[in-house]
């Protein structure tokens, strides 16, 4: 596949997306019956929840639409082994930054699509502003190795958002202020 089609037939509506969905549990089922791991209406349920998700959640999100919009009771715990397994299974991606040691802190990412992704992912607040740069992909699809085929990528930028940044100036301005009157 040639990047960049899945962001085609994405923009072809609602049967194509129906389509991804069942592309993604048929690699999902394969997988589990590889594992010899049963296939449970959560697994499926958590699968449901991450298609209508727009580029990084958190596990608290995923709970969130889950018991709210789709009334679905689940765990966290569920949520959170059933994102293991699509971690292994190729179909989310765990970003790596430093997320303070808190799994509930963690971003995950789908990869349902091979569509292009590129992303200024804000370490502060897991904020992720996506853009497309042709250059970009052209450098990437130049990058020639022997013995590798490449399929897809997802580029990540880690940075700080204006919002955070300006957050953490008046931090710092108010810390200033507060070590001058003590002085
Ligand atoms: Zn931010």
């Amino acid at each position: 596949m040639q990047f960049g089609m899945a962001e085609k037939t994405e923009k072809a509506g609602k049967s194509a997306s129906d389509k991804l969905l069942d592309d993604v549990f048929h690699v999902f089922e394969n997988y589990l019956r590889m594992c010899k791991m049963r296939r449970t209406p959560e697994r499926y349920a958590v699968i449901r929840a991450i298609h209508c998700t727009q580029g990084i959640f958190t596990i608290d999100q995923i709970y969130n639409r889950l018991i709210g919009e789709m009334n679905f009771h689940i765990s966290l715990a569920t949520i959170y082994n059933t994102l293991e397994l699509l971690e292994k299974s190729h179909l989310v991606l765990r970003h790596q930054a430093n997320w303070k040691g808190d799994p509930r802190l963690v971003h995950y990412e789908k990869c349902f699509s091979q569509d292009i992704r590129h992303n200024f992912v804000c370490k502060e607040c897991g904020n992720t502003f996506r853009f497309t740069d042709k250059s970009l992909m052209g450098a990437i699809n130049r990058i020639k190795r022997s013995g590798f085929r490449p399929e897809s990528y997802t580029l990540f930028v880690y940075g700080t958002c204006s919002r955070c940044h300006n957050r953490q100036v008046k931090a710092e301005k108010q810390q200033v202020k507060t070590t001058r009157k003590k002085q």
